[in-house]
């Protein structure tokens, strides 16, 4: 591994993550624990089966090298291959990129798709890098790690600021490396480039669907709604725009720049044109500039943290007004956190089902793929709500069979059903 002194505070295996981890890691037990899952399983689900470090030296416009450091972390593939995606991120580490590894084995079980769990990463920030040196990035990180990836192995996809461009990259690397097309080794690609109808907005699309789920279940009707969302990147845009079509009314959101507020909400398609055309939501007419806590703390039906994970701290969790959340981000929610939510008896949709719309279209591309086959985007929308809805309703099911809140309900359906494949697999050699 080598690490070169400009990467600063983000290079090398730091511990940015290790509470994501820890949290993570507690989850699981106590799912085991619920379960009655033998120790034996914790024991073995508890470290990723391979975790892959590699070095990134780019050549920048100025002709200066800089040496990023990229992961793939894959964590489990007793289902099926490893899947997950990538981010590009400042402060990406080994810790954060095992805890979403993790999270993607969960993820796919508790879909039921037949998928295990992966996650990459590399530390870097693509917002003051140029298209040409994110491409080089993709293709020299797709390279170090093509020996173990590929459409029975690891399927990679985007995650924070990587998207269809460098799907395409990373498709296109491995294809020359292999010398043929292999679409299938990547999904949310570009539609034109075998990519599949409906995939960029499916993240939101099944936030969107949970939330209007969680609505029924907790008896608030989801036209007039109020909602706040917090982080306007891929997954809070397109919940936003389906939840606005549904009658729900967004009268907050917020981006890495601030937060912005409207009591009679706004009108999304409006404000993400407003967005795409000044980089920020600030600014948006009639809406008046808040802070991110007072987002998180408004007085709403719904929030929907959509950023990054971690900012539901104990504290957070004290003050949220709002009566159910939609966790869009991945691992939003700190252990102490989660506990407060539960004894103040918030309805959460955990992000291993809230957000599961992504891979779920994921794994719609990969067979979609696999047999040169091409879907319209409402037959892809309609398998994707009618499997969110499914998993959505075996979760509450479970929460009322077994006295559980809904984050330990889906962990003890998805991780029996890894510990169930690990124990039928056994140990081997
Ligand atoms: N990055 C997304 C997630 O966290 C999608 C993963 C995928 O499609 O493989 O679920």
């Amino acid at each position: 591994m080598i690490v070169n002194a400009k990467m600063g505070a983000n290079s090398g295996v730091t511990t940015g993550g290790k509470l994501f981890l820890e949290t993570v890691l507690k989850n699981v037990k106590k799912a085991t624990e619920l379960a009655n899952i033998p120790t034996d399983i914790y024991e073995f689900l508890k470290l990723p089966k391979r975790v892959i470090v590699v070095s990134i030296p780019i050549r920048d416009r100025d002709g200066n090298v800089t040496n990023y450091i990229g992961y793939r972390v894959q964590h489990n593939n007793a289902l099926g291959p490893y899947k997950g995606g990538i981010r590009y991120y400042p402060t990406v580490d080994l810790d954060e990129i095992t805890a979403l590894a993790m999270l993607m084995t969960y993820k796919c079980a508790a879909l039921s798709l037949p998928f295990g769990g992966a996650k990459g990463g590399v530390a870097c920030n693509p917002k003051s890098l140029s298209q040409e040196e994110i491409e080089k990035i993709t293709r020299r990180y797709t390279y170090m790690i093509s020996d173990l990836i590929g459409p029975y192995i690891d399927i990679p996809a985007p995650d924070i600021y990587t998207d269809a461009r460098v799907m395409a990259w990373i498709m296109d690397t491995y294809s020359q490396l292999k010398g043929r097309q292999v679409p299938e080794v990547v999904t949310g690609k570009p539609v034109y480039l075998g990519g599949c109808e409906g995939r960029e907005e499916a993240t939101g699309f099944g936030v969107c669907i949970t939330t209007r789920e969680a609505c029924r279940v907790c008896g608030i009707p989801l036209k007039g709604a109020r909602i706040a969302i917090q982080g306007f990147g891929n997954v809070g845009t397109h919940t936003a725009l389906h939840l606005a079509n549904l009658g729900a009314k967004i009268v907050a959101v917020s981006d890495s720049k601030g937060s912005i507020y409207n009591k009679e909400g706004f009108n999304v398609e409006k404000l993400v044109a407003h967005k795409k055309n000044t980089g920020t939501v600030l600014g948006f007419p009639s809406a008046i500039q808040i802070s991110e806590k007072e987002l998180l703390q408004l007085d709403v039906d719904v929030l929907i943290p959509a950023a990054i994970e971690g900012v539901i701290t104990k504290e957070v969790a004290e003050k949220i007004q709002a009566k159910i959340i939609t966790e869009g981000a991945n691992g939003p929610t700190t252990s102490e956190g989660s506990a407060v939510l539960q004894e103040r008896g918030i309805f959460v949709v955990p992000d291993i089902l809230a957000n599961a719309g992504g891979v779920t279209a994921s794994y719609f591309e990969w067979i979609q793929n696999l047999q040169r086959e091409h879907w319209p985007r409402d037959k892809v929308l309609k398998m994707l709500e009618e499997k969110m809805v499914k998993a959505f309703n075996d979760v509450v099911e479970t929460t009322r069979r077994m006295e559980l809140g809904m984050r330990d309900a889906v962990m003890v359906l998805s991780v029996s059903r890894v510990a169930l494949a690990v124990q039928t697999l056994g140990i081997w050699p």
